[in-house]
Formats: C-alpha cells, sequence, structure tokens
C-alpha cells in the first residue's frame, strides 16, 4: 500500500509484542480497515496513514506515518488508547503536550441568518477555516455548557487527547459545510425540538469564541452513477454533494430529500432533485443504476433499515454509504 507519508512519530512498548500486536490486529478488525502482516512486522492502514508495529527482542516498536500534522496527532491519540486499553504504555519520541487536540480550529462567529424557514445559518471565520473543505465534507462543532467558559480539549503528556468532562463537558454535534470562503465557513442548523445547538445558535452573538475540529467524513463519491437520499439534516450534505457532483460522477445523478420544498434553498427546480416524505420507500421503489453508488443518511432506525434493504438487494458493501444523522 502506497502513502504519502511526510510526517513520522516513533514509540516504544518496553514489552514483548504479542499483546500489542493482539490489539492492533482487533483494531483493524474493529474499524474494518487494511491490515497487512509480514513476520515481525504488522501495519494497519487508515486516514491514509499507517500505524507499523515491529517486534524487537524483548520490546516493541510503534511506527506512524501520516500525510499531515493534524493526523499524525489523531493517530497517536489513538494508538494510545488501543495499547492503553490493552494494558500497554507507549514511551513516544514526542508528544505535543498542552497543545489544542489534533484538528481543533478555533473560531469566532461571525453572524447567523434564516436562510430558509427550516434552517439557522450560522458564519464562522478564522484563518484555519480553508482547512474544512478538502476531502471531507463534516466537522464537529465543540459547544461548552451554556454559562461555563470553555474548556478546550489538549493533548495530555501520554498523546491522548484529554476531553472536558463533568460540568464542563462539549455538546459535540457534527455539521456539514455548507459554503466556504479563504477565512470563513458556513454551516446550516436545521431548526428542531430540543437542540443545544438550536439554542446556542439563536442566542449566541458575533464575535464569540467556539470550536471546531475535523475535517472528517466523506465526499462525493465518485463513478458512473449517484443516488441520494435523506433527510433535512442531511440537506446540507446533499447539497454540498450535488456541487461536487459533476466533477466526481461520470453518469446520472438523483437525491430525493424529505424536507420542505421551502427548505430547498439552491436546489430549487435542480431537475436532479425530488422531494419524497418517505424515504425508505422512495429507496425501495426507484430504480437504482447498474454499478452506481447509493448514498443515505437520516434518522439511525432508517439508515439500519436502508442498509438492510441494500445489503438485500445485492447491492456491495462499497457500494451504498447508509449513515446515521440522528438518533
Ligand atoms: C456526518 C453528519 C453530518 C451532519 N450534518 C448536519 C448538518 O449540516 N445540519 C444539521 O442540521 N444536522 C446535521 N447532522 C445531524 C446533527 O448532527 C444532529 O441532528 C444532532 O443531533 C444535532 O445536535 P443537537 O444539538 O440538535 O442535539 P442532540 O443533543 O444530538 O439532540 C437533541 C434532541 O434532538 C433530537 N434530534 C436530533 N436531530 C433531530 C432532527 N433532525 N429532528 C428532530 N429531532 C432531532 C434528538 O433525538 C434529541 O432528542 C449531521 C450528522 C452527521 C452524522
Amino acid at each position: 500500500m502506497s502513502l504519502m507519508s511526510s510526517h513520522r512519530r516513533v514509540g516504544v512498548i518496553p514489552r514483548a509484542s504479542g499483546a500489542a500486536a493482539v490489539a492492533v490486529k482487533a483494531r483493524a478488525s474493529a474499524w474494518d480497515v487494511p491490515l497487512t502482516e509480514t513476520p515481525g512486522v504488522i501495519s494497519l492502514f487508515v486516514w491514509g496513514c499507517e500505524l507499523r508495529l515491529t517486534a524487537e527482542s524483548d520490546s516493541a516498536r510503534v511506527e506512524l506515518l501520516a500525510p499531515e500534522p493534524r493526523l499524525i496527532g489523531n493517530l497517536q491519540d489513538s494508538a494510545s488508547e488501543l495499547f492503553a486499553e490493552a494494558g500497554l504504555e507507549v514511551a513516544w519520541d514526542h508528544v505535543d503536550e498542552g497543545a489544542l487536540a489534533p484538528g481543533l480550529s478555533l473560531m469566532t462567529v461571525a453572524r447567523v441568518t434564516c436562510p430558509t424557514p427550516g434552517f439557522l445559518r450560522v458564519r464562522l471565520r478564522g484563518p484555519e477555516a480553508e482547512r474544512f473543505s478538502r476531502d471531507s465534507l463534516h466537522f464537529r462543532l465543540l459547544l461548552p455548557p451554556s454559562g461555563r467558559a470553555p474548556i478546550w480539549p489538549r493533548i495530555g503528556a501520554n498523546g491522548r487527547t484529554l476531553w472536558p468532562s463533568g460540568e464542563d463537558a462539549l455538546h459535540r454535534p457534527v455539521y456539514t459545510v455548507a459554503a466556504q470562503g479563504q477565512d470563513w465557513l458556513d454551516f446550516d442548523i436545521f431548526r428542531h425540538d430540543g437542540s443545544p445547538t438550536c439554542a446556542w445558535a439563536e442566542t449566541v452573538s458575533p464575535g464569540a469564541e467556539v470550536a471546531i475540529i475535523g475535517p472528517g467524513g466523506g465526499w462525493c463519491p465518485s463513478g458512473p452513477a449517484l443516488t441520494l437520499f435523506g433527510d433535512q439534516t442531511a440537506l446540507p450534505a446533499i447539497a454540498r454533494i450535488l456541487q461536487l457532483a459533476p466533477d466526481m460522477v461520470a453518469g446520472p445523478v438523483r437525491a430525493f430529500i424529505d424536507a420542505d420544498a421551502a427548505d430547498l434553498g439552491a436546489l430549487s427546480g435542480d431537475p436532479r432533485v425530488a422531494i419524497r416524505r418517505d424515504l425508505l420507500t422512495a429507496l425501495r421503489d426507484v430504480q437504482l443504476p447498474q454499478g452506481g453508488f447509493v448514498w443515505f443518511a437520516g434518522r439511525a432506525a432508517d439508515a439500519r433499515a436502508a442498509r438492510k434493504h441494500l445489503v438485500e438487494r445485492g447491492i456491495a458493501k462499497r457500494d451504498f454509504l447508509a449513515a446515521a444523522y440522528w438518533d
């Protein structure tokens, strides 16, 4: 497997490698990611990075290889955690102790608007906004409990990210980048009852500090055809994917959205888009182009039903995504 791995970190586990090897194999299976094994060396591949475990006489050497510093930090966090779960501690050659969690950017609220009846649009400003537009559509918004000063997650001495807990625990919902400039990004929040994020957006003042972490999640699936199904929470992701699709998808692209027509915004009148209030029925009814990709996102129970249906229909796992956007 060839990787662009310009960043490297090395650690030593001062114990024979058996337990470490078992832990790496278990993690590859839990994450469903590739693993290679040659005598004395195991490599796990994830996020375009490699975690390589080499057996030495009475210790194990851990090497992390990644294309960018954020991913080295993420991998160091995950590796420290997976070995700690197996009772093993890694002595790393370098830990950015005290630094903000890998991938965390502090941003400032620029404004909140109401582009359509069902959505709030938040514009965040910050020098790192641009990196949230590459390869991944989503990020996590980190909101401190109302009335408390934020305690942002930072890297601990052992390489693991220390997340605030108890009264300082952060709310961490996932959102989609809707639009972006060099130092700003917009995201759209579907308004619903009982939502801490809506409550925050309805009351936050311009200039307030907030953190986002990422980016993460998928991108526009490439291939001969694409069929999308999603509810209101997936509407921003579908809109973004439909923007990217002309460069990524060779053939037909269609989107079935469970949302009010008034909330379609820029998608109103797009011939690729249809409103369907029952997505699971739409999924069953629609003829899916041979070899195309099927993308489904919505309520967890619907995503589970969609996955079951697609498997029963004989669609290969690599040809669909059925994602839970909310519970
Ligand atoms: C990859 C990904 C991308 C996403 N992108 C977006 C996006 O761009 N815009 C967006 O609005 N959402 C998006 N979501 C969904 C969003 O993360 C969830 O709706 C999340 O629950 C919102 O957090 P919250 O603060 O509202 O409340 P939570 O504390 O998570 O939930 C509070 C209450 O609201 C309920 N709830 C959550 N969502 C809904 C809903 N849609 N309708 C009715 N009740 C609900 C929950 O069941 C709970 O009772 C995305 C999710 C994922 C996984």
